[in-house]
């Protein structure tokens, strides 16, 4: 250890009751009568202990009203994750503004849990309330730093959110050690298990790589995604966070589970335990806001690459090449769709913002094409599933072979296509509706030699955008048209030129929505 970690003039401790519950609960013969003294000791923790066993988190079938019975019914694993958190959630700090960073840190050491136990649910159940306890406690140095004195822990944060320099680099610099050593040396006094400890060691920068057995390399693999996980939800480098995050679950289980996937099921978690644990998920960002910062953030460095490396997080230019293969291959896991591989809807939402903009800018028409498949249901119901998945696929590329490299092609959802066109009029959208729509008409689809004939219903519209909520009224119009085409019949595409001042020269197939009424067979050629 360093000399500035011994100048610290002590190390603060966990409270007095979470320590004796883990080393009571580190003994694996414990009589139960024990730890019912010890958490009856704390009246408040008791009584929350309670609450908890008898919360919809646990599901018991009837009510608790003995702790020593509730103790028994939750088993001893679940009891200490809780008893922990109720115990150090007790802690509070003088200063609003240390108040405010206490909340914070509960909040993402929450975060980090759930995670953790979300994480370790994937190996086995057992494994669950270790990965939440260890990832409890993982950022506990954090609290001993804000307890040792707020004000100069609050600076050392914020330099880090706003410099270049890592909060870890900055702890090292004004303590001697990172938050997260610090956390090593007030569990070694805790009897945490050791396993636990080595978890939480891992995740100090440039820590030696250890030879671990089975048990600890998975904790620590689980540790290392969950701190990634807090990191990407909680902090401000979300767009680091999001790469490490990517590359730790990778190396974690492959495909077992993906970034969304984990945020779903970990806001699911801290949405349950909201009540119980004093911590406010709505504080938290919006998942969409969330990816588009990373992202924004990730394009930025790459530019910056370019011009000046040392601006960079060192995190992402370790290896030479490293960043820019990442962020492609995030990019294009974010922004496309698995089955068929077009652009998906939060490509297609964020294109059709940024052209908004750009047209209301320039005073040009920008328009949208809203394709729906006829009577999918009825394809997948005859033909089965697979057949369905091939249908969207061949769809797709159809309807890609049509659209030019400037427009956008997306599927905006189930068997739902867009396309976004920029500087284009009322005239020249009904003949891109209607090529759509004769395109997947005369598409030869059949799946295990059987023919399966497809048509599509087109809705679009097009204008100047007015303001920046444009994009809204204009996807929504285009919607409303496609419905009227399915109302009409089907097979056809139908122009609302309620946007647009131009003139339009309709082709057979192609309607105006709001003049002559439509025929309710199909168009024929
Ligand atoms: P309509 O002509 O009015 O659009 O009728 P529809 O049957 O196409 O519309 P509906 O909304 O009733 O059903 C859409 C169907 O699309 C239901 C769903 O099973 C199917 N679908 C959505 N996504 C997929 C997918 O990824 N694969 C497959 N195979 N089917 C899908
Ligand atoms: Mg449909
Ligand atoms: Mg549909």
């Amino acid at each position: 250890m360093t000399k500035r970690r011994r100048s610290l003039t002590r190390l603060p401790s966990l409270p007095t009751i979470a320590v004796e519950i883990l080393r009571v609960f580190s003994d694996p013969d414990v009589p139960v009568k024990k730890v019912a003294d010890l958490v009856q000791a704390d009246p408040a923790i008791a009584s929350k202990l309670l609450k908890a066993a008898n919360s919809s988190r646990f599901g018991l079938r009837r009510e608790i009203a003995d702790l020593r019975q509730a103790i028994v019914l939750l088993g001893k694993a679940k009891v200490t994750p809780l008893v922990l958190s109720f115990s150090l959630s007790a802690d509070s700090l003088e200063s609003e503004e240390a108040a405010k960073h206490f909340r914070h840190f509960w909040l993402r050491s929450f975060v980090q849990a759930s995670a953790g136990e979300v994480v370790g649910s994937l190996f086995s159940a057992s494994v669950e309330a270790e990965c939440f306890t260890t990832n409890l406690l993982a950022g506990i140095g954090q609290l001993g730093l804000l307890n040792q004195g707020a004000d100069k822990y609050i600076d050392v944060i914020k330099q880090s959110q706003q410099g270049s320099q890592s909060l870890a680099d900055l702890e090292r610099e004004v303590y001697g050690s990172t938050h997260h050593e610090i956390s090593v040396e007030m569990l070694e006094r805790s009897g945490l298990p050791r396993r636990c400890i080595a978890a939480i060691n891992s995740l100090v920068p440039d820590s030696a790589d250890r030879q671990l057995d089975d048990e600890t390399q998975q904790l620590t693999d689980v540790t290392g995604v969950a701190d990634a996980f807090a990191r990407y939800l909680c902090d401000t480098d979300t767009g680091v966070a999001l790469i490490v995050l990517q590359e730790r679950l990778e190396k974690l289980n492959a495909d077992a589970m993906d970034v969304e996937q984990l945020t779903t099921r970990v806001r699911a978690k801290l949405d349950d335990s909201a009540s119980l644990f004093d911590i406010d998920p709505s504080a938290l960002p919006d998942s969409d806001q969330l990816l588009e910062d990373a992202l924004d953030q990730l394009t930025e460095f790459t530019d910056m690459i370019r011009v000046d490396t040392c601006a960079v997080p060192t995190e992402l230019v370790a290896e030479n090449g490293r960043l820019k293969t990442q962020v492609e291959h995030l990019v294009r896991q974010t922004t496309t769709d698995a089955l068929t591989g077009i652009a998906n809807r939060a490509f297609f939402d964020r294109r059709l913002t940024e052209m908004v903009f750009q047209c209301l800018r320039n005073s040009v028409q920008m328009g949208v094409a809203v394709i729906d498949i006829d009577h999918f249901k009825k394809v997948n119901d005859t033909h089965g599933h697979q057949a369905g998945d091939q249908i969207l696929k061949q769809v797709s590329q159809a309807l890609e072979s049509v659209t030019r490299s400037d427009e956008t092609l997306a599927r905006y959802g189930g068997e739902e296509f867009a396309v976004l066109l920029e500087d284009i009029a009322t005239d020249g959208m009904a003949i891109v509706g209607e090529r759509l729509r004769a395109t997947i008409e005369e598409l030869d689809i059949s799946f295990e030699g059987t023919e399966i004939p497809i048509t599509v219903s087109v809705g679009v519209c097009c204008g100047v955008p007015t303001n920046s909520e444009f994009g809204l009224k204009l996807f929504s119009r285009a919607d409303n048209a496609l419905y009227q085409a399915k109302q009409s019949g089907r097979n056809r595409a139908v122009v609302d030129s309620s946007l647009s001042s131009a003139s339009v020269r309709v082709s057979r197939r192609v309607r105006h929505a709001e003049t002559a009424p439509l025929p309710e067979e199909p168009a024929i050629t």
